[in-house]
């Protein structure tokens, strides 16, 4: 038995991580070609459950879907917000692998990332999809006959079936892994060369100011120190997609994804201080007058005042339209008063986004108005200077080094000039606008809290050895590994592709939502399945996977928990079926 586990070279060199598995040639010669079919023969099923899921939830009488019955089907309706998240995901691997071909771009790594996921998410739309870990959808719940599936078990889907996802694919996609393990990505990612510059520079950035830091500030739930976040503004994070017009750097969403996905690599904490400032100014943006725009943009793209975000409350989470706290117009203010909860980092922010209903005769969603309420930074101790202003902390499992608060407000005043727009009433359509590029955001998020969970699963698995062996070299073990690079490199594709849409001022509220809902859910498993490879280790505070498992945990319940998001995305697909 070895005395000391082998180091990453010697490992890469000297292993072949399952001895009796052949893991020459794998990669499929026409792999392209095979995923461009494949991807026509998902559609093909897609098109056939949406037709019959449409039919199930169509109300005749008013010709319009009803609510009733996509609440009765919810199963198979969420079901196939889930297929069709599946064959978009495909449809942008596909189209990553033939760019990434077409430039020469296209390696052993790449090739095998791509054909793993091929191979899994065939086998799932075949098999059962998993929502979560315990609820999966069924073709036939999807009212998909074996005459339908057929066309998964012909062709190019099924040589991507049968020799896309299998124990000599994973176990040489490992070993690829094992070779490049540190490197800044796990395969070539497609973007260009300047955003990967960014993400090398962004890398840098953490390894030296974050990673070192994160756990401890996690353990003792310290803040994200204000001066990391001075560094933050000076690196241009929180003006990064505004107009240089109003002091941002005027770059693309793809950019906003890279700089997130690093960040929280390193910490999601640090990934998230910037979503504030972003929901802000995309508020701010699309809904607000010019003198609001001048006067608030510069200042939140240079980091000069932090934004938080106040919409949620006890009794008004995922029904946000429906919400209560009252704003009462008295003459040249509003005065605020009621009750929000789950409020992230609202002590050290300058200024609330805050939503308010303006009109108590109107209780669903037109009678809300969006402000922006200024408030002075607090403490620990004072978390809340304010007159009218008060709260406490709710103590957190992850997410921390911002802190939650439940917040009260009791006549608590807002400048008339600040309510958004100068108009009653907009508040949540406002603020529906901002979903796109809030949840691409956290997408991108997910996938670094994903990223970090893969980084210390792969580098636990090569140092620790159990039966004279590193663990990595059992096949339950990289399996583990193998799958999550590949659905990591998948999630991605699906989000730099909704932050193209976006940019290209394309609707994409759907392929946002999509990439939430996929990227949430890959971060957890990542999460989980590399507590597992830590053994009794992970269930340890002092390892770091116990931190990225808490993390990673949240992705699937805030900006839109996973059923909510799945059902939106649900409706946009069937609107207009019939
Ligand atoms: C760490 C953290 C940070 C947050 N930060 C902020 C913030 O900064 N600002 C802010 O305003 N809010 C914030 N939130 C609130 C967050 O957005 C809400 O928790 C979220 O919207 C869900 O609302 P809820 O907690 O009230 O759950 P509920 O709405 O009560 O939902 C409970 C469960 O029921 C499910 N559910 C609800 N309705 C349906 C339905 N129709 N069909 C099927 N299932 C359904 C949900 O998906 C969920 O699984 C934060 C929350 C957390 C935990």
């Amino acid at each position: 038995m070895r005395e000391s586990a082998p180091n990453k070279q010697e490992m890469a060199s000297n292993m072949s991580l399952a001895e009796t598995i052949d893991t020459g040639s794998i990669t499929l010669d026409d792999l392209v070609d095979l995923t461009e079919a494949a991807v026509k023969a998902v559609d093909q099923l897609y098109g056939r459950a949406k037709a019959c899921i449409a039919e199930r939830v169509w109300d005749y009488d008013d010709n319009r879907l009803s609510p009733n019955l996509i609440e009765r089907e919810q199963h198979a309706v969420h079901g196939l917000a889930w297929l069709a998240t599946y064959v978009e995901t495909l449809r942008q691997l596909s189209r990553y692998a033939r760019k990434a071909d077409a430039e020469g771009r296209f390696g052993e790594l790449e090739q095998l990332l791509v054909q793993v996921a091929f191979g899994e998410y065939l086998h799932q739309i075949a098999g059962g999809i998993a929502m979560n870990q315990g609820e999966f959808v069924r073709p036939m719940e999807l009212d998909l006959r074996r005459a339908d599936i057929a066309v998964l078990y012909d062709g190019a889907a099924s040589e991507l079936l049968r020799f896309g996802n299998t124990p000599n694919t994973r176990a040489r996609l490992v070993e690829l892994l094992l070779q490049v393990e540190g490197a800044t990505t796990f395969g070539d990612c497609g973007l260009d060369e300047t955003l990967e510059q960014m993400r090398t520079q962004m890398r840098r950035f953490v390894e030296d100011k974050v990673a070192p830091n994160a756990h401890e500030w996690h353990l003792k739930n310290e803040y994200v120190p204000l001066e990391l976040i001075g560094d933050l503004a000076d690196l241009g994070v929180f003006g990064l997609t505004l107009p240089e017009e109003f002091g941002g750097l005027g770059l693309g969403k793809e950019s906003m994804c890279v700089v997130s996905e690093e960040l929280s690599r390193g910490w999601i904490a640090v990934g998230s201080i910037g979503t504030r400032s972003e929901i802000a100014a995309e508020l701010i943006l699309g809904g607000g007058t010019d003198e609001q725009k001048q006067s608030w943009l510069p200042r939140i793209a240079s980091g000069e005042i932090l934004p938080t975000a106040v919409f949620t409350e006890p009794n008004t989470g995922s029904d946000l339209a429906s919400l209560g706290t009252r704003a009462v117009k008295s003459g040249d203010h509003y005065e605020i008063t009621g009750n929000k909860t789950w409020i992230t980092h609202p002590v050290r922010a300058d200024v609330m986004t805050l939503l308010a209903r303006t009109n108590p005769d109107e209780p669903g969603y037109k009678g809300l108005s969006m402000f922006l309420a200024e408030k002075p930074r607090g403490t620990d101790d004072e978390p809340f200077p304010a007159e009218g202003m008060s709260g406490g902390e709710i103590e957190v499992l992850g997410y921390r080094g911002m802190k939650e608060y439940e917040i009260r407000f009791e006549n608590f005043k807002v400048s008339a000039g600040n309510l958004l727009g100068a108009a009653e009433g907009q508040g949540f359509k406002q603020l529906m606008q901002t979903f796109e590029s809030a949840r691409i955001q956290t997408a991108a998020r997910a996938i670094g809290v994903a990223q970090s969970a893969l980084d210390v699963g792969l580098s636990y698995a090569r140092e620790r050895e159990q039966f004279g062996k590193p663990i990595v070299t059992f096949a339950r073990i990289s399996d583990k590994l193998a799958i999550m690079a590949a659905e990591i490199m998948a999630a991605r594709q699906l989000t730099y592709y909704s932050a193209r849409e976006k940019d290209a001022g394309r609707r994409c509220d759907l392929e946002a939502g999509m990439a939430k809902l996929l990227g949430a859910r890959v971060a957890w498993s990542a999460a989980d399945n590399a507590l597992q490879i830590h053994g009794g280790n992970g269930f340890a505070l002092e390892y770091q996977i116990s931190r990225i498992l808490a993390d990673a945990r949240i992705l699937n319940i805030f900006e839109g928990a996973a059923e909510i998001q799945a059902q939106v995305i649900a409706r946009r697909l069937l609107e207009g079926q019939n």
